[in-house]
């Protein structure tokens, strides 16, 4: 490698979107000189939804980006509701650091006000820049090879340390030999998306409200995005994307008829862009530091998407391991790598309930009369913390576990039609399951591999590269959409392009 520019930076990050952008804000804010590369030019989409609780809005607050953010004037989303067979929960945000509200702004527009937010603090963010290699001092990360797709040049930089924020696939946790994870979870389900004119859109309780609603093991969901529009998801049983993917429109019929009041909130939509979706969300924790190295965001830890938790805790733990850098600040490389597992230890901690969770979610239990009775106890109890749980203000063990779910058993037992050696074995899985995850907590051991309760076996590594748009050649990673309208009434339009405006 004769020829190779070669420069020296204080830090390197590989990936620029959610946590490698904050990583790169938290760094760059201090003085440091801080390298983002990514191989993809902004704007640009990425096959994830984007809904966005409280504690979201809060991170954004605090790595100074959420002006730009809000600059796409999206609605402030004041309340979440929860439904199922008719009976529904709705709570109101409390704050988070003061912010109340969520939002749902596009991929695309997100990223890059976090791009732009990065390059204000001083960070110099390179697009189009491939990173192929590492480069090592003994058994240390020294930087990174990369190539600069415009130019054809394969370019270095050295840095005492190197964040992976290249999401699932990362290349860097290759590189480094951490990218098989040391726990998962198989996902039960699959996520399919459209974004389309909202037919409420003069209605504010609509525009101020995230919904599910659920129906035989599908989650219906309603998200408002900015200009009137609306992004619109199914997330059922995984092996459903396949047939949504084969008769996109015959499943969409099919699930408004499954789901009525979904149905009645979409009628009427128009301009319907083309279908995207997955099958393929395994969850995972892997080793996420190490002599030089870091892994931030999805390249250290995924989650099912089931709760939309993914790009809070990207942007809280993008921005912590900046932090943690700046603070090990010139005291060695010994220091840094101290503060690197510090680090890791401490995003455990934070999004293990999370994970768990997610974990739960993703089963597919069909009409269940557990969540209806939560749902009707919760729908009248002024402390409901739905909202919390999903704001992260409140563990979600605490707001849907065992204390709780006794009284759910209970009226769910009174009722003349029950069956009751079901919801009996049902709730005793549940049990099992929050009594697991309190004894981890006690236990706190870091990277714990003991396979956990609501884990479901049978994850397999690596991912598989089916992880693709639907219905078109998008995907991660692809760049801005196409747009052609389509009208709906009561079943999908012929809107076949891909779009979230
Ligand atoms: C279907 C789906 C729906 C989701 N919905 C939500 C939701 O509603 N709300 C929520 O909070 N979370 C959601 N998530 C989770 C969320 O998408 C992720 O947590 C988030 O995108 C992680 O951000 P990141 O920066 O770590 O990684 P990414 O967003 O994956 O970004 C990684 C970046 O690294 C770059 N890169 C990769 N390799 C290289 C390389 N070799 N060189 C240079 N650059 C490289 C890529 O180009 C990319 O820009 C969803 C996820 C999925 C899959």
């Amino acid at each position: 490698m004769s020829n190779v520019t070669s420069e020296h930076a204080d830090a390197v990050v590989v990936g620029s979107r959610i946590a490698g952008a904050a990583a790169a804000i938290a760094m760059a804010r201090t003085g440091r000189h801080v390298i983002a590369l990514d191989r993809v030019r902004f704007p640009s989409d990425t096959l994830s939804t984007h809904l966005m609780f409280p504690a979201h809005v809060a991170e954004l607050v605090r790595l100074g980006a959420l002006e730009r953010v809000l600059a796409h004037r999206p609605p402030r989303v004041r309340h979440v509701m929860l439904s199922h067979q008719g009976v529904s929960a709705s709570d109101r945000f409390l704050p988070v650091e003061g912010i109340d509200f969520g939002v749902c702004v596009p991929r695309p527009e997100l990223d890059h006000a976090l791009v732009e937010t990065a390059r204000a603090f001083g960070a110099e963010v390179r697009e189009h820049s491939s990173v192929t290699d590492l480069l090592w001092d003994g058994d240390r990360v020294a930087g990174v090879r990369y190539r600069d797709k415009d130019s054809d040049e394969v370019r270095e930089i050295r840095a005492p340390v190197t964040i992976g924020a290249d999401g699932r696939r990362s290349v860097v946790a290759q590189l480094v030999g951490a990218d098989r994870p040391y726990r998962g979870s198989r996902n039960g389900r699959g996520f399919v998306f459209w974004y389309m004119d909202d037919p409420k859109s003069d209605d504010r309780k609509w525009r101020e409200t995230y919904v599910q609603w659920r129906a035989g093991g599908t989650h219906g969901m309603v998200f408002p995005t900015p200009s009137n529009r609306m992004l619109v998801s199914f997330m059922g049983p995984a092996d459903r994307v396949a047939l949504f993917r084969r008769d996109t429109q015959g499943m969409w019929e099919r699930q408004l008829r499954e789901n009525r009041r979904f149905a009645a909130r979409v009628a009427g939509a128009t301009n319907i862009t083309r279908m995207r979706g997955t099958d393929d969300m395994v969850s995972f924790f892997r080793r996420s530091s190490g002599p030089g190295w870091a892994l931030a965001g999805d390249a250290g830890h995924f989650k099912d998407p089931v709760l939309g938790q993914g790009i809070r805790d990207s942007l809280r733990h993008g921005r912590l391991v900046g932090e943690a850098v700046v603070r090990a600040g010139d005291d060695g490389p010994l220091a840094i790598d101290e503060a690197l597992r510090a680090w890791e230890k401490e995003r455990d901690d934070d999004c293990l309930p999370a994970y768990h969770w997610g974990n739960r979610e993703t089963r597919i239990v069909g009409d269940d009369p557990l969540v209806i009775e939560a749902l009707r106890t919760l729908a009248v109890d002024d402390l409901s913390e739905i909202g919390n749980a999903f704001s992260r203000r409140r563990n979600p063990e605490h707001v849907f576990g065992f204390r709780r779910s006794a009284g759910w058993l209970l009226r769910a037992l009174s009722r003349p039609d029950a069956d009751r050696g079901a919801l009996l074995r049902r709730a005793l899985g549940e049990l099992l399951i929050d009594v697991d995850i309190r004894y981890e907590r006690l236990l706190g051991h870091f990277r714990d591999s003991r396979p956990a309760r609501s884990e479901r076996p049978g994850w397999s590594w690596p991912i598989r590269k089916s992880q693709v748009a639907l219905n078109g050649q998008g995907g991660a990673g692809s760049t801005g959409p196409a747009f052609v309208g389509g009208t709906m009434t009561d079943g999908v339009g012929n809107g076949t392009q891909d779009g979230s405006r």
